[in-house]
């Protein structure tokens, strides 16, 4: 469960994230979605420990977010992040054998499964750039699954993709989401993509939540003038 307890997050003046609330039950899937600047990416690098709230607590499991509840969270960025002077199975191998000590064999043998998984059972010896990009973007989501998270942060993961490369992404996030009991906080500007995978979404505006609900809802019928706003511009 990860949940956000009167967050207050500022740059200078600017208050990106004010007083927020709302929580994400484990094994739910929920989507961020809302207008460009209203502070979705800064809830993922809250998560990611990457910033620290000026006010309130986060809590995953039931526990204040530190660096060993850190350790639960896996994240696939927009830009996939591959070690480039590795190859895939290294890529895949590295973490859970230098943070979760993992033997050599284990993580070789878990790596495997999940590059399979994915479709990239033939590319163990690539290296990322002899890769397309959705390939890339699917070893990043093995080398994160290879962590077993209890929750997985998803940035904007298929907008730097070719249009024809975004569907094996997509089907693969899609079968994790109905397959494994992970908690999932996608930002994306997917909405049919949100709507496939979401239990619940959040509309964000401004740092705060204005609206939630589960897909069919505030996509069928949104509440909010800012949400239909903002969906008439995205679809
Ligand atoms: P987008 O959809 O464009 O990615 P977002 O909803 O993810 O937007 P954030 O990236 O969370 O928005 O940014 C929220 C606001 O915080 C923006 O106004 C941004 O300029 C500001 N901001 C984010 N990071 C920093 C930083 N490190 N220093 C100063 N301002 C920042």
């Amino acid at each position: 469960m990860v949940r956000f307890e009167q967050v207050t997050k500022r740059f200078g003046d600017t208050t990106v994230l004010d007083r927020l609330d709302f929580s994400v039950e484990q094994g739910k899937h929920v989507t961020l979605i809302g207008p460009s600047g209203s502070g979705k990416t800064t809830i993922l690098r809250l998560l990611m420990t990457l910033l620290t709230p000026d006010e309130g607590r986060i809590l995953v499991g039931g526990r204040p977010l530190d660096k060993e509840v850190r350790k639960g969270i896996g994240m696939v960025f927009q830009q996939f992040n591959l070690f480039p002077n590795m190859r895939v199975l290294r890529n895949v191998t590295e973490a859970p054998v230098h943070v979760l000590g993992l033997s050599k064999d284990e993580a070789v043998e878990r790596a495997k499964g999940l590059l399979e998984m994915v479709g990239l059972g033939d590319k163990l010896d690539a290296y990322p750039t002899q890769l397309s990009g959705g390939q890339q973007q699917r070893v990043a989501i093995a080398r994160a699954l290879a962590m077993r998270p209890r929750v997985l942060l998803l940035d904007e993961v298929t907008s730097a993709l070719d249009p024809e490369l975004v569907a094996g992404v997509l089907d693969v996030l899609r079968d994790i989401a109905r397959s494994t009991d992970i908690t999932m906080l996608c930002v994306t500007h997917e909405m049919n993509f949100a709507r496939d995978i979401s239990d619940r979404v959040l509309m964000f505006d401004a740092g705060r939540v204005i609206e939630s609900g589960p897909p069919e809802r505030i996509f069928g019928a949104p509440e909010h003038e800012r949400t239909r706003e903002f969906l008439s511009a995205v679809r």
